[in-house]
This record gives structure tokens, C-alpha cells and sequence, in this order.
């Protein structure tokens, strides 16, 4: 059984994907903190992945978090994202990934605000906006 809706191979994703887009979402890179065009926009609109199109950020629930990345408190719907444990770091993290291609889009910490606390830290390179 296919553990995402949406599965191909590496070489199918680095066919698909700019080198940028391929490193987070199928490698679990990192964008450089501040460089993502999306970082400081706020236009109503909604995130889709940039892997497989689907919805999973809207403008609605975005905030500036300070930290050079995209920030949402909550994802557009329960079922858009799915979360992991990432022991990359000497800390565990809470990866995030979208929930029907599996593509990463980066972590969810607690820090974040009301009304849900949390912060979805997430690369730019990982979602196109749609504007509304
Ligand atoms: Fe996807």
C-alpha cells in the first residue's frame, strides 16, 4: 500500500522540481533564512505545495514570526499537513510534510499565537501562492 496519494521516484521529483524546490521537499533541505520572495507577503490568497498543487496554507492564517520563513498558526485544513519527529538536530523537532505527496515543508513549534500557540515554520520553496 502507497503511503502517500501522490508517489514517484526521485528522478520523476528532480524532473519535475527546480534544484531548490527538489532539495526541501524531497530532501529535507532548508531554505536560507529571509531569501524566500513569499516570507513578507501577505496578499490574501492561498499556499498550495509546490510538488502536487494541493491547498495546505492559507493568508488568513499567516503571521511575520521574525524568523526569515513563511509563518502560519494552523494549516488551511486538520487534513492538509501531517507531522513527524526530526532528530536532524541534537533536539527533536516536529517535522511537516504534505499529506498527499509526502513533500517536506518544514517544522511546527509551540511558540507560536493565539489562537492555536503554534508556529508552522515553513520554506517558501516548498509552496506557490495562488492569489486570491
Ligand atoms: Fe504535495
Amino acid at each position: 500500500m502507497a503511503k502517500f496519494e501522490i508517489e514517484k521516484s526521485k528522478d520523476e521529483w528532480r524532473k519535475e522540481l527546480d534544484s531548490e524546490a527538489f532539495g526541501v521537499l524531497r530532501e529535507h533541505g532548508t531554505e536560507p533564512p529571509g531569501t524566500s520572495p513569499l516570507d513578507k507577503t501577505y496578499d490574501p490568497g492561498t499556499y498550495v505545495c509546490a510538488g502536487c498543487g494541493t491547498p495546505l496554507f492559507s493568508s488568513d492564517h499567516k503571521f511575520d514570526s521574525g524568523s526569515g520563513w513563511p509563518s502560519f498558526y494552523q494549516p488551511i485544513g486538520e487534513a492538509a499537513v501531517e507531522t513527524s519527529t526530526d532528530f536532524k538536530l541534537l533536539y527533536p523537532r516536529t517535522e511537516v510534510h504534505c499529506a498527499k505527496c509526502g513533500g517536506h515543508m518544514g517544522h511546527v513549534f509551540k511558540d507560536g499565537p493565539q489562537p492555536t500557540g503554534q508556529r508552522f515554520c515553513i520554506n517558501g520553496v516548498a509552496l506557490k501562492f495562488k492569489p486570491k
